[in-house]
């Protein structure tokens, strides 16, 4: 276990005070799962569904890219990632280990580099990708999250209207407002 710890964790790093690496005895709990599960994702998606938001999880939306949204709105084409702070070189709480600093530079930048990458892998297939810091307060990461599938929604909510408005323009000739009262959005949530 203390092993396979100290390859997800280098010697001296000091977690971000309140985080899921914060306590030995939850480090090697979570960490024996690997990057996923940790406890700041499953905090957050417990608090998403107890809003009654519903997701996938560690979904690859991306067939070929090797990465997957810790939480996927399929509906909505919203990935929602969760960076840890030392492995994704967060600016407030990364530090450089005192040994091999050389190689935890590259490294990290590699994953930088490499989150990049699969933003813009999601982004061509369409996807919206929020991420979150692992330090960012779980009911602040649950508000960004709602704030982004809010702006899906009005942004499909508007094009199905302008998509009427111009159906009916060329197609009916119907008074604009008569027609768009007359149908009702329908989407299936997500
Ligand atoms: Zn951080």
């Amino acid at each position: 276990m203390s092993r396979h710890f100290d390859t997800y964790h280098p010697a001296g790093y000091r977690p971000p005070a309140g985080s899921w690496a914060s306590s030995d005895a939850i480090r090697k709990t979570m960490l024996a799962c690997g990057s996923r599960n940790t406890r700041p994702e499953v905090r957050l998606r417990s608090l998403l569904h107890r809003r009654g938001l519903r997701f996938r999880v560690h979904l690859p939306p991306v067939n070929s890219v090797r990465r997957t949204a810790d939480l996927a709105f399929t509906h909505w084409r919203l990935a929602v990632l969760v960076d840890g702070c030392f492995w994704h070189g967060c600016s407030e709480h990364f530090v450089l280990p005192a040994t091999n600093g050389a190689y935890w530079s590259a490294k990290i930048e590699g994953n930088r580099v490499r989150d990049r990458a699969t933003d813009a892998a999601f982004r061509r297939a369409g996807w919206t990708v929020l991420r979150v810091w692992e330090h960012t307060p779980v009911e602040d990461a649950c508000q960004k999250v709602q704030a982004a599938l809010a702006e899906l929604r009005s942004t499909e909510a508007s094009a199905s209207v302008r998509e009427r408005r111009g159906t009916l323009r060329t197609g009916l000739g119907l008074p604009v407002t008569a027609a768009v009262s007359g149908h009702r959005a329908t989407n299936t949530g997500g």
